[in-house]
This record gives structure tokens, sequence and C-alpha cells, in this order.
């Protein structure tokens, strides 16, 4: 028995052992083992996750040795990943062969199979989540085989692993779509809230990326937007809010304070009236909340569990210091992003059961079924998301 926390350190299990792999043939026999023994497995990526879903008493795989980038393809922008690697160790090889992520979210400490498992996002309104970028997988399933997906390969299990939340297997290997190498400059400016909520539109339709954070006990805006250039990068890299270097150096900032996270998405047209009252119920009710308070957007996709699925969406993020509550604070929040067709960021605190999560997600029952066929005795399920599986 081992003890286990997330990131945070908020979420906590003494499972039954952490098993480092690092091969595909170490990962297979795991998988087979404990679905022959009747272990539960949960892959771990770097454990950022504010929702319990590595969270297990039994086995926790972490695949930091399973990291790098396998094979570049420029000729369609592609290249295959190994599942553990941090995003952070991925800007300089792929800059190296001439290619970079469409987009990254705020911070590059996860792992790629983690970032795509649950629809990691940045912020612009033409750019999806990760897990849209995924083009093909490898997956060691329950029963010790290794299983290459794409949209020619295995299709339907492809189609809904793209955003797995680890139910289907054991990631080992990623294809990315992935761009042309690119630079970027940012500029922030602070504004009002109503301003920013007046303009967000304007703002995000001009700009590659556009983003705010609302201070409340300041009632302050702090807007940032980042944009394509050709200029030259300027070395050493000035703080966040004015670097110009190349995408991977300047879309990750430094997170280092430990808190925990609500984020919901809500469609586009939503986003200013959604944010009106999260910043009426922090005025009103919860004047106390010391952090800020995060508004992104994300272009529609396909992907079936994703936040976006067939839709453009704001995104809305809550945060409170890990030593703090949270749960009155998130709750209150969660019922306002519940009355404008809320979906949880599946990484983040929520308190959905599955007819909630059913209600959200048009693809949620066939998502399921697809997995169950894969897992039949539910041996990537931990008690979080049995708690979720359709009746
Ligand atoms: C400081 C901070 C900043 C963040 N910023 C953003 C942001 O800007 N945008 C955003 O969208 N989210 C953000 N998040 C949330 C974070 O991106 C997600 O929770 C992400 O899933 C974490 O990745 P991870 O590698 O830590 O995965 P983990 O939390 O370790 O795992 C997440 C899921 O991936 C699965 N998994 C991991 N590796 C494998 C594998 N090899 N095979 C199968 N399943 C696997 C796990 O089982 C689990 O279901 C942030 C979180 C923190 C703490």
């Amino acid at each position: 028995m081992v003890h286990w926390q997330n990131w945070s350190g908020k979420l906590e299990s003494t499972a039954h052992s952490i098993q480092f792999l690092r091969t595909e043939e170490d990962t297979c026999a795991l998988a087979e083992h404990a679905n022959d023994n009747g272990l539960v497995i949960r892959a771990a990526g770097a454990t950022h996750s504010h929702a319990p879903l590595v969270k297990t008493t039994g086995i926790v795989a972490d695949l930091q040795g399973l990291s790098g980038v396998m094979s570049t393809e420029t000729a369609d922008n592609s290249a295959w990943i190994w599942a553990g690697s941090r995003i952070f160790t991925l800007g300089r090889p792929l800059h190296e062969a001439g290619l970079a992520l469409h987009n990254q979210g705020d911070i590059d400490q996860q792992a790629i199979a983690g970032a795509t498992a649950t629809g990691t996002h940045g912020t612009g309104p033409k750019l999806k989540n990760l897990s849209a970028a995924v083009r093909g997988m490898t997956i060691a399933t329950a029963s010790g085989e290794l299983i290459t997906t794409s949209p020619d390969r295995n299709p339907d299990i492809f189609t809904a692993a793209r955003q797995h939340l680890g139910a289907f297997g054991i990631v080992t290997r990623i294809k990315l779509e992935l761009e042309p190498a690119y630079r970027l400059r940012e500029h922030t400016w602070q504004a009002d809230l109503d301003e920013l909520l007046e303009n967000w539109s304007e703002h995000a339709e001009q700009n590659r990326h556009f983003e705010f954070f609302w201070y409340p006990q300041e009632d302050r805006g702090q807007a940032k937007t980042i944009n394509p250039t050709t200029d030259e990068p300027e070395y050493p890299l000035a703080a966040e809010g004015a670097r110009c270097g190349w995408s991977y150096e300047v879309l990750p900032n430094h997170r280092p304070h430990k808190h925990t996270e609500m984020e919901y998405s809500v469609p586009k047209e939503h986003g200013a009236a959604c944010m009106r009252e999260i910043q009426s119920l922090l005025t009103n009710q919860f004047s106390d909340i010391a952090w800020p308070i995060e508004y992104r957007t994300l272009a529609a996709d396909d992907v079936w569990l994703s936040t976006a699925y067939e839709r453009d969406t704001v995104t809305i993020s809550v945060h409170q210091d890990v030593r703090l509550d949270d749960e009155v604070y998130f709750r209150a929040c969660e019922e306002i992003f519940l009355s404008f067709q809320g979906r949880p960021h599946w990484g983040k605190v929520n308190y959905l059961n599955a007819a909630q999560m059913s209600e959200r997600h048009p693809r949620w029952e066939q998502w399921w079924q697809i997995r169950d066929e894969l897992d039949p005795r539910g041996t990537f399920l931990n008690d979080y998301l049995r708690g979720l599986q359709p009746a």
C-alpha cells in the first residue's frame, strides 16, 4: 500500500501500488495482470486534475518513463508522441521539426495523455481543445493487447476515446495534429469588468487568443491578447503579459500557488450574462474570495465528451486556495453555470451525477457502450467513474 495525492494535495488515497511504466510490454503486462486479478488501474499524468479521476485504492500507473517525441511528419503537420510526455518537454523537439501545438492551456506541466483525456484547452474562439487535435492513439487494453486507433483503424473506439478520461485502457502513444511553428507576441491591459463584458466578443474575434481575469476584491479586470508575429523572439523573455517568442514559450504560464478550481463551459452567447451572475454572487455573498475568475473562449468540436461538443463556447473558471473550504462557494457557482447550460471541465471540481452528465453530453451513452465493450470488468474504472456509469 502506498500514499497517493494529486498536484493540489486535496485528493489523497491509499493505493495498492504505484507502477512506473517504461515500455509498452510493461504496460500490457500490467493491464492483463490487473484484469486477471480483479484489480483497478488508473493511469496518471501529472496529477493536475482536481476531479478524482486518478484517485484509487487500486494501481496507479505512472507513465513518465514513456516520454518523448517518437516521430514527426511535416507533410501533414503531425507527430506521434509517447503518452507520458509532459507538454513542456514537447515544445523544443517539435520546434526543431518546424512544428507546434495549435494551442496550449494556461500551464504546460500536464502529460499529453492527461491533457487530452480531459479536453484541456487554452483560449481562442477558433481554437479547439487538445483532445480535438488527437489523430491516433495506441492503448493497452484490459486483455493485455495493444490496439491502435485512428479515423481508419478501430474508428468507433477512436471517436469515443479521443477524450477518454483514462477509462479505455492505458494510452501509450498519441498522434497529434500540429501546425507549422509560429511566433507570438502578448499584450495585457487593465479594464473594468463592464467594459470587458461589453467588448469581449470583438476582442475575441480580432485576436488569435483573448482572455481576461477578474479580481473580485479589487474589482479589476486584467485582459490579455496574444497574436502571431514575424518579430524575432526577445530573450530573455519578458514577464507574462509582454513576451515575444515561439508559441511554446509564450502560451504557458507559471501557476505555483496550490488551489482548487471549478470550470464550466457555457454556450458562447451566454458567456457575458453568466459572468455577470458570477460577479453578483461574489459581490453579494462571497466577498471574502481572493482568487480571480478566468474568462476564455473555445471553438466548437466533434469530440464526444468535449465541453465544446458542437457549440462555440465560453469557459469560466473559479478558484479557491487549497487550504480553504471551496465547496459552498463552488456549489453556488455551479448552480449559476447549470442555469446557462453549462458543462463541467472534466479535470476540475463538479458535483454532477450520472443523470446530469447524461443530460449535458449528447453522446454519453454511446461513449460508455464503447468503453464497456473494451473493458467489461471495469479494470479502468475507479469509484468516481463507476458512480457516473449509466445504470
Ligand atoms: C495549475 C493548473 C492549471 C491548469 N490549467 C488548465 C488550462 O489552462 N486549461 C485546461 O483545460 N485545464 C487546465 N488545468 C486542468 C488540467 O489541464 C487537466 O486536469 C489535465 O487533465 C491534467 O493533466 P495531467 O497530466 O495532470 O493528468 P492527470 O490529472 O494525472 O489525469 C487526468 C486524466 O488522464 C488520465 N490519464 C493520464 N495519463 C494517461 C494514460 N497514459 N493513459 C490513460 N489515461 C491517462 C487519467 O487517468 C485521468 O483520467 C489546470 C490544472 C492546474 C492544476
